[in-house]
């Protein structure tokens, strides 16, 4: 996902939960997708509501579980000419949209599964 080797402008968040959150993200390393699979031997596991490998980006982008908690990003990103694309949510160049992601997450109470 970077390109260019350096320090990441968005590697500091509010909290040290928020950043090991974002890391997580940028890994497509989470409880979810992969730490919780492997401990239960279930790896790799199925969305239960879509039936497809569950990913970081099925959970950010494609899950129809979380649509509506997704509603307030995509809106945020058109209304600043962006795709709501794994790249816009995660990378370095839109510190605002990583924001509003961490909120989103957040209204979810995904940040607490991640
Ligand atoms: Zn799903």
């Amino acid at each position: 996902m970077k390109s260019i080797l350096g320090k990441w402008a968005s590697s500091n968040h509010p909290t040290r939960r928020e950043e090991g959150i974002h890391a997580r993200l940028r890994m497509d390393c989470t409880l979810p997708t992969h730490m919780l699979p492997y401990i239960a031997n279930t790896f790799p596991l199925q969305c239960f509501t879509c039936n497809i490998t569950l990913s970081v980006e099925h959970i950010l982008l494609h899950c129809v579980r979380y649509r509506e908690e997704r509603m307030s990003l995509a809106t945020y990103c058109q209304a600043r000419g962006l795709l709501l694309t794994h790249t816009n949510l995660l990378g370095d160049e839109h510190l605002d949209v990583l924001d509003r992601l961490m909120i989103s997450l957040t209204e979810a109470n995904l940040i607490r599964e991640l």
